[in-house]
C-alpha cells in the first residue's frame, strides 16, 4: 500500500521495495507498484547488481537524473526496456541493518524535486520497525504453514542469569488487533470451534440476562438481546467462517471479520452508527475469549511455565504460582528494568528486549530460556537439548562449589572482610527462612508492597511489615528505603501523567509532595525500630539538599507526633542514595545532615550516561563500565570518606563479580545485593586480595572504553580460575 501511495504522491512511474538478505547479498522484490518490466522487478538480483546495492553499501539516498553517470549503475540491469531515467533510491534501516531499498523511477530525464525527495526519504526512514516486523512475522509463518513451528533462535537481553527450559504461557490473551495470521491446521476443526465459541458467548449473555433481570428495567435488559443478534448476525458469521474456509486459523479470522465490520461502521458519518463499532468490537472480544479459553488466566499453568508477553506487569508474574513459573521472555523491557530485578530476586531466568518477535504465535511451543546469553531457542532441537542438559550439569557444579563457602566470611585473601548484605522488598514477607544467612539486608524496596495493593497500605500494616522484617534480622542492620514509587514503579491507584517520567515525579520528590503517605511511613518505621535499634532509613532520588533538610523535618515531626500520643518509637540512622548525579557534588553537605551512603548504580548509570534503563533500544548504551561511571563512582567514595561517612552499593553492579571487584579496589564499605548472586560475589572477594583489587581499579581508572575495562576484570577473573562467572547483568 505504501508502495502503490508513494508512486502515486511523487509521481513516478514506477516504484519497488527489495528486501536485501544480509547472508547471501542477494535483493528480492518485496513489493512494486506502476509500469513493473523483468528488469526492474521481477529480477533477483546478486550482491553488487547496480544502484541498489550502492545504496546499500553506503546506507545513503540517491537521486539520479541519468543514472548511467553514477559509479553504482549497472548496465545490463538498470538499462530498462521502458528507458527509465530518473531514479531515486533510499535505504529502509533497522537497527543500523540495511533491510530493503525503496526505489522510484520516472521515464522522464529529470531529478526528482525536493518535496517527492524529502517525502520518500523520510517515509522510508520510518520503515524499518515495520519491515523488520514483518521479517521476523514471515520467518515464523514461513515455517508454520503446513507443519508445526520449527527450531528458531532469537538474540535478546539477558536480565535474570540462569537456564531454563518450558512452555511459553501468555500473559495477555492477544486482543483483535494482535491476533496472528495462523493458516488452519484442521478447517473442520477451527469452524467447529469458531462455532462453539459463538454459542458459549450467547449462553454467557443469556444467563447473565437471567441473573439481572431482577436489578434492571426492561428497556436494559433489552441491551443483551440486543448483543445476542449482533452474536447471530450473519455478516459476521458467514464471514468468519469464510474466512477460515479459505485457510484461516479461527481467531485469525474472527479477529479479520470484526475489524473489517468495525472500519465498515466507523466510515459512516452518524455518531450512533459509528457507536456501534464499539459493540461489535465488544462482541468480537467476547467472541475471541472463548476461542482463548486455553490461555491463562483461565487458571492453567503448564508445569514448566515460561510466562510471555510483550511486557509483563508484577501483577501478572505473581499470578503464576511460584513453584510452576521457571522463565521469563518479554519483547520490551531490558536488564534494569523493574520486572528484571524482579526475576532475579525471584531467581528465575529472563530474557528481555526480544524486539519484534511475535510472542503471540509461541504460545505452548517448547523453549529453552539462556538468562545469561540473553537467547530463547523455541522448539529446540536433540543437540539444544543435549547443550542445555551439559550446561545445567556444570551449574550444579557451581553451585555445589558455592554451598561449600556458605558458613566462610566474604574476606579477601589478605584479611580484609566486606560485609555482604541483601536486596529484599520484591516477595514482601519471604525473608525468615534464610535471614540467618545473610550480614543484614541493604536495600529494602518498600513501594513493591505498595505497588501489590489497590489502596494505600496503613501506618499498622506497615509497621507490621517492617517490625517482622527487623525482629527476623536483628541485632543485625536492615535498611529500608522510603516508598520510591513513580516512573516504571508508578502506584496502580495513584495516576501520574509524565511525558518524561524518569525525569518526573519520582522517589522522594513524590513523597515530599504527598507529606500525608510520607509521614504514615515515618511513623511506621519509627515505630518499628523501637526495642530493636537495628532500623537504618534510607531516602531514595536525593538531588538536593532541600529535600532532605524537609525529610528530617517530617521525620522529627513523626516522632514528636508519636512520643505526644505516648507510643513507643526510636529515630533510625538516617542515609541518602547517591543515584542522581547532582547528589555526587552534594556529599559534604549531605554529610552533615545523614549518617551513611549507599549508591543507587542503577539510576546513577541512567541519569550519568543519559540512558533509558528500561529502553531495550538503547541497552547497547547502558554501562555500569563505562569509564564516566567508575570515575564518578570512585569520587562518591573519595568525597564520603573524607567526611568520615561509609560508602555502600545496591544497584544490581554489587552483584556482578567483575564490578564487586572493581567495587572493593576502589573502597567501597559494603556491597548489597540479589541474595541469588551473593555466593557468586563472596567466591570472588575471596579469592583476591585488596591489594591486587585495588591494583585493577587503578588501572581501570586509566582506561578510555569500557570494553577494555571489561577486558581488564574478566582478565583477572580467569587468571584467578574464576572464568566460569564471567556472565550476567551489568558486565556486557
Ligand atoms: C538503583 O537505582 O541503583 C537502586 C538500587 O534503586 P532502584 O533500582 O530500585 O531504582
Ligand atoms: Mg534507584
Amino acid at each position: 500500500m505504501i508502495v502503490g501511495r508513494i508512486n502515486t504522491t511523487i509521481s513516478s512511474d514506477a516504484c519497488a521495495c527489495y528486501l536485501r538478505d544480509a547472508e547471501t547479498g542477494h535483493y528480492q522484490l518485496l513489493t512494486a507498484d506502476g509500469l513493473i518490466t523483468d528488469a526492474f522487478g521481477k529480477a533477483r538480483m546478486r550482491q553488487q547488481d547496480g544502484l541498489v546495492d550502492w545504496i546499500a553499501a553506503h546506507e545513503e539516498a540517491v537521486n539520479l537524473a541519468s543514472p548511467a553517470d553514477h559509479p553504482g549503475f549497472h548496465h545490463s540491469l538498470e538499462i530498462a526496456a521502458e528507458g527509465f531515467q530518473a531514479f531515486l533510491g533510499a535505504p529502509i534501516i533497522h537497527h543500523r541493518r540495511v533491510l530493503a531499498i525503496l526505489v522510484a523511477r520516472k521515464i522522464e530525464k529529470r531529478r526528482f524535486d525536493d518535496n517527492e525527495t524529502a517525502f520518500f526519504i523520510t517515509l522510508a526512514t520510518q520503515l524499518g520497525g515495520a519491515v523488520n516486523h514483518l521479517l521476523v512475522k514471515w520467518d515464523v509463518g514461513r515455517q508454520l504453514i503446513g507443519s508445526s513451528l520449527g527450531r528458531m533462535v532469537v538474540r535478546g537481553i539477558s536480565c535474570a542469569p540462569g537456564i531454563t527450559s518450558g512452555v511459553i504461557t501468555l500473559a495477555q490473551p492477544a486482543d483483535l488487533q494482535s491476533t496472528p495470521d495462523y493458516p488452519a491446521l484442521d478447517i473442520d476443526m477451527e469452524e467447529a470451534a469458531f462455532r462453539a465459541a459463538v454459542a458459549a458467548a450467547k449462553q454467557e449473555l443469556l444467563s447473565s440476562r437471567e441473573r439481572m433481570r431482577p436489578d434492571l428495567p426492561g428497556e436494559v435488559l433489552a441491551l443483551f438481546d440486543v448483543t445476542v443478534l449482533m452474536l447471530d448476525s450473519d455478516k459476521l458469521n458467514s464471514g468468519t467462517i469464510a474466512r477460515i474456509r479459505a485457510g484461516q486459523w479461527a481467531r485469525g479470522a474472527l479477529s479479520d471479520t470484526v475489524l473489517e465490520l468495525v472500519q465498515i461502521f466507523q466510515r459512516i458519518d452518524d455518531p450512533y452508527i459509528a457507536a456501534k463499532a464499539e459493540d461489535i468490537r465488544n462482541v468480537g472480544r467476547h467472541i475471541l475469549s472463548h476461542l482463548q479459553e486455553n490461555i491463562p488466566p483461565s487458571g492453567k499453568y503448564p508445569k514448566q511455565c515460561i510466562l510471555a508477553g510483550a511486557d509483563l506487569s508484577l501483577a501478572e508474574i505473581s499470578g503464576v504460582p511460584r513453584d510452576l513459573l521457571v522463565g521469563i521472555i518479554c519483547s520490551n523491557g531490558s536488564t534494569l528494568s523493574h520486572i528484571a530485578i524482579v526475576a532475579r530476586a525471584l531467581g528465575i531466568p529472563a530474557v528481555m528486549g526480544l524486539g519484534d518477535l511475535p510472542i503471540a504465535y509461541l504460545e505452548g511451543c517448547e523453549v529453552i530460556a539462556d538468562g545469561d546469553k540473553g537467547i530463547v531457542c523455541i522448539n529446540p532441537s536433540a543437540g539444544d537439548w543435549i547443550e542445555f542438559k551439559q550446561r545445567m550439569i556444570e551449574e550444579q557444579a557451581i553451585s555445589a562449589r558455592l554451598e561449600t563457602l556458605k558458613d566462610l566470611p566474604a574476606e579477601t585473601g589478605d584479611g580484609v572482610r566486606i560485609p555482604l548484605h541483601v536486596n529484599l522488598g520484591i516477595d514482601a514477607d519471604d525473608f525468615s527462612t534464610s535471614a540467618g544467612d545473610y550480614e543484614g539486608v541493604g536495600l529494602y524496596r518498600t513501594e513493591f508492597f505498595f505497588l501489590s495493593r489497590e489502596t494505600l497500605p496503613t501506618e499498622n500494616e506497615q509497621y507490621r511489615l517492617y517490625r517482622n522484617l527487623l525482629e527476623t534480622f536483628a541485632p543485625k542492620p536492615v535498611t529500608i528505603r522510603t516508598l520510591d514509587t513513580g516512573a516504571d514503579k508508578a502506584l496502580p491507584f495513584f495516576f501520574i501523567n509524565e511525558a518524561n517520567p524518569f525525569l518526573g515525579l519520582r522517589g522522594i520528590r513524590f513523597t515530599l509532595d504527598h507529606p500525608e503517605i510520607f509521614i504514615t511511613q515515618l511513623r511506621a518505621l519509627l515505630r518499628a525500630n523501637f526495642g530493636l535499634h537495628n532500623l537504618q532509613v534510607i531516602f531514595p532520588m536525593i538531588s538536593r539538599i532541600s529535600e532532605i533538610d524537609q525529610t528530617i523535618d517530617l521525620l522529627e515531626r513523626a516522632y514528636q507526633e508519636l512520643m505526644m500520643e505516648g507510643r513507643p518509637a526510636l529515630k533510625p540512622r538516617l542515609g541518602a542514595m547517591i543515584e542522581v548525579p547532582s547528589a555526587v557534588y552534594s556529599i559534604a553537605a549531605l554529610s552533615e545532615r545523614v549518617d551513611f551512603f549507599s549508591i543507587g548504580t542503577n539510576d546513577l548509570t541512567q541519569y550519568l550516561l543519559a540512558v533509558d534503563r528500561n529502553n531495550p533500544r538503547v541497552q547497547g548504551f547502558y554501562d555500569n563500565l563505562h569509564p564516566a561511571v567508575i570515575h564518578v563512582v570512585h569520587d562518591i567514595v573519595a568525597r564520603a570518606h573524607r567526611c568520615k561517612k561509609t560508602v555502600g552499593v545496591c544497584g544490581e553492579m554489587a552483584g556482578d563479580p567483575a564490578s564487586a571487584l572493581l567495587l572493593l579496589g576502589m573502597g567501597v564499605d559494603s556491597l548489597s545485593m540479589n541474595p541469588s548472586y551473593l555466593p557468586r560475589v563472596k567466591w570472588t572477594i575471596r579469592s583476591f586480595t585488596k591489594q591486587q583489587a585495588r591494583g585493577l581499579s587503578e588501572k581501570a581508572l586509566t582506561v578510555e572504553n569500557e570494553t577494555d575495562i571489561v577486558d581488564l576484570l574478566n582478565a583477572a577473573l580467569v587468571e584467578a580460575g574464576l572464568g566460569v562467572l564471567i556472565r550476567g547483568p551489568g558486565n556486557k
